[in-house]
């Protein structure tokens, strides 16, 4: 089946990655930007890095016949420094036109902090005035329910966002309610030990339906699995659902979701 990965950090992985997820029928990947596994010194560093994200990464991708989509921001580990991700925003409008950005991500908190936020909702507002869809990364484990909760009293008092425009990612049993209640798409996660794994997402499947939800790997340093989504599809046929459920959370939903056609 042809499936979408809509959150995969592809700098992290090998080309033999790429020809891998295009044999299990992957055609596109999107790529939100992130921590580097290391804190970067300067505004320059970040300039390099949407370069990779905007021009080397779609060539990698299209010598398998991948397309590769990309979201620009300073994730929430480096927001912490408050100068530094200032001068990241006021640069990123050099990038947004360029042909694979889908918008501004993964933006979000990592342990809840004053400064996490204030960058978040600096995001936000870049967000809203050009016009961009956001991209949401939700804290891990123990700090992730009150994070979810954070992100979304920020999202909610500030009445000129299109939930149908924003993507809370990495939710779980405990937050997927909250996220999908308030009108937001929501990204479940597949990963081999924390997180989802491709059992608990058909689980939350089944009980809440497949508006709104998306599936991905993530495929980043840590312990991933770039292939989880056709593993969430074979848990899917092996449970008996059918071809038009599966392919709705693993092509129509992100379709839908990034506006292509
Ligand atoms: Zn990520």
């Amino acid at each position: 089946m042809q499936y979408i990965d809509p959150h995969i950090h592809m700098v992290s992985r090998t080309t033999d990655d790429y020809e891998t997820l295009a044999k299990m029928g992957c055609v596109a990947v999107s790529e939100p930007a992130f921590w580097a596994g290391f804190d970067r010194g300067s505004v320059e560093s970040f300039r390099d890095y949407f370069r990779q994200l905007t021009e080397f990464e779609p060539g990698r991708a299209a010598s398998y016949g991948i397309d590769h989509y990309t979201w620009l921001c300073i994730n929430a580990k480096e927001a912490e420094n408050v100068q530094l991700s200032r001068e990241v925003l006021a640069m990123i409008p050099e990038f947004l036109d360029r042909p694979n950005v889908l918008g501004i991500g993964e933006i979000g908190l990592n342990k809840n902090t004053k400064n996490e936020s204030i960058i978040f909702l600096e995001h936000v507002e870049l967000a809203i005035q050009h016009q961009q869809p956001i991209l949401i990364h939700t804290p891990h484990l123990e700090d992730k329910y009150q994070g979810t909760r954070m992100i979304l009293d920020m999202l909610c008092s500030d009445r000129r966002l299109d939930c149908s425009r924003v993507l809370v990612d990495h939710v779980e049993e405990h937050t997927v309610r909250p996220v999908l209640e308030t009108g937001f798409w929501a990204g479940m996660t597949l990963y081999p030990i924390t997180k989802c794994t491709p059992q608990r997402a058909a689980d939350i499947v089944e009980r809440y339906g497949p508006e709104r939800l998306l599936v991905n790997s993530a495929g980043d340093w840590g312990p991933s699995k770039p292939t989880a989504v056709p593993d969430f599809i074979l848990e899917m046929r092996l449970r008996g659902h059918s071809q038009s459920l599966i392919r709705k959370i693993v092509w129509d939903n992100p379709r839908e979701f990034f506006g292509l056609d």
